[in-house]
């Protein structure tokens, strides 16, 4: 006799999770929800590669960020020595391939994404290795009403998933100007840190002349009053960026929506101007951005396109599914409308071929697999959450017939109806 050798299980990778039914219903009820809401804004899909060259994210997303510098997964192809990236965000790659296709040629284009991200982070509720982002970037417009169409298409999806927005998320705005302004805010900027370099932590100090606003974001409670007391980069911004920024104000005021006004919010990545926003939630600890964007207007150009502005948002999926849990909304299971009972293999041809016709008439109806007792058969079939069992029986089936039995209404008595018939039956059988 030889002896096997039990072979071990591989695991996923740390921090990249797998998502599995039931929960998967869940996932796909949110996608359905938000491609509704996407439509009726007049946005369109977009399905670009997860794997990226390097370059394009140094290029687009700054050298200094923490996503290039920390989080990101480079590497070589080991076949040709290409260097490569998984994308840790999806606006780099969509502009990529507008560039690349000359999309906007012939004015704006309204886009959406759904997909994986990977940033090498330390795992923890609402922060994975491998997450996945619901974006939308609206290109070659450069008017305040598109930054704030992008915002409201934002309230809309929280109102159509069940959250309330100013109880279950808040709309934090700043303007970050145009690159003069901050330049010239960057220099008071530089100059205050310098004047306050006790309070600084190592990163702070490392970054204040790389990245200076970025020290202001920081989480360490003993720089929060310097990064509170730091000059404002609303104070520096000209009339064109103010004009904007009020313009963006103006729409949201109009339409009703209450925000907050952050003049630390800066974003972790390099390329936004003039409008920043950020959904924040309360109810998710430490990882309370569930949707976070902006203005882009330098992007397009900086990655060897005709220069066209360009404005979006990226949406945490992983981190919503937190919230719609926190805040208790109701996620419709995904159950069958009908389930079949086959007391005998040899009727199973023709019933498949019956439940086709129901299928086909738009019924859920799943079969119970194989052979096995009438009462193990209804175990099943109440498990599974069906509305109905329908039942072949060899009587019903000689007659042409089959019993129809509400499982959910313990009043209702069985029935039966004719097969030949099913598409004219079948809508008795749908969920409401
Ligand atoms: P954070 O400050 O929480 O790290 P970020 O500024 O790095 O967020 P963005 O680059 O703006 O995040 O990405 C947009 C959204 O994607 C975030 O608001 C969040 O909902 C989600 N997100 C970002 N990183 C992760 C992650 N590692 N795991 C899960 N979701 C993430
Ligand atoms: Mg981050």
């Amino acid at each position: 006799m030889t002896e096997t050798k039990k072979v071990q299980p591989l695991q996923a990778v740390k921090g990249m999770n797998d998502i599995l039914p039931p929960d998967s219903a869940r996932w796909e009820w949110l996608e359905a929800k938000m491609r509704s809401v996407l439509q009726r804004y007049g946005y369109q899909n977009v399905r670009t590669p997860v794997v990226e060259p390097t370059a394009l994210f140094v290029r687009g997303l700054g050298e200094v960020t923490d996503v290039v510098e920390k989080e990101m997964y480079a590497f070589e192809d080991r076949m040709n020595g290409d260097q490569l990236a998984l994308r840790p965000e999806g606006t780099a790659g969509v502009v990529r391939a507008m560039i690349e296709h000359s999309f906007l040629r012939e004015g704006g284009k309204r886009l959406y994404y759904f997909g994986q991200m990977f940033r090498h982070e330390r795992p923890q509720k609402g922060r994975y290795r491998q997450f996945h982002q619901m974006g939308i970037e609206a290109l070659g417009f450069a008017g305040p009403d598109v930054d704030a169409e992008v915002i409201l298409l934002g309230r809309t999806l929280w109102r159509e998933l069940g959250l309330v927005e100013g109880r279950d998320v808040v709309l934090e705005l700043n303007c970050l100007g145009q690159a003069d302004e901050r330049r010239a805010h960057r220099e008071a900027l530089i100059q205050y840190l310098e004047q306050h370099q006790d309070v600084l932590d190592e990163e702070a100090k490392r970054r204040m002349y790389t990245n200076p606003l970025r020290v202001l974001d920081t989480k360490n409670p003993a720089m929060q009053a310097m990064a509170e007391a730091a000059p404002k980069l609303l104070d520096f911004l000209g009339a064109e960026s103010l004009a904007h920024f009020n313009g963006v104000r103006t729409i949201l005021d109009a339409a009703g929506l209450a925000y907050r006004i952050n003049p630390r919010l800066v974003r972790g990545l390099d390329y936004y101007n003039l409008t920043v926003f950020e959904w924040v939630t309360e109810r998710l600890g430490a990882q309370g951005t569930v949707c976070a964007g902006g203005r882009y207007d330098g992007l397009i150009e900086q990655l060897g396109g005709k220069p066209a502005p360009g404005v979006g948002f990226g949406l945490g999926m992983e981190r919503l599914l937190l919230l719609l849990g926190e805040v208790g909304v109701d996620i419709p299971a995904q159950l069958p409308d009908a389930y079949a009972i086959v007391p005998t293999a040899e009727q199973l041809p023709q019933v498949m071929a019956a439940l086709e016709q129901l299928r086909a008439a738009g019924v859920a109806v799943v079969l119970h697999p194989g052979q096995s007792s009438m009462k193990s058969q209804f175990k099943k079939a109440d498990a599974s959450g069906a509305a109905f069992a329908l039942v072949f029986g060899p009587d019903e089936l000689a007659r042409g017939e089959v019993a129809v039995k509400p499982l959910r209404d313990e009043g209702t008595a069985q029935y039966t109806r004719p097969l030949a018939t099913a598409a004219e039956w079948a809508a008795e059988l749908l969920r409401a």
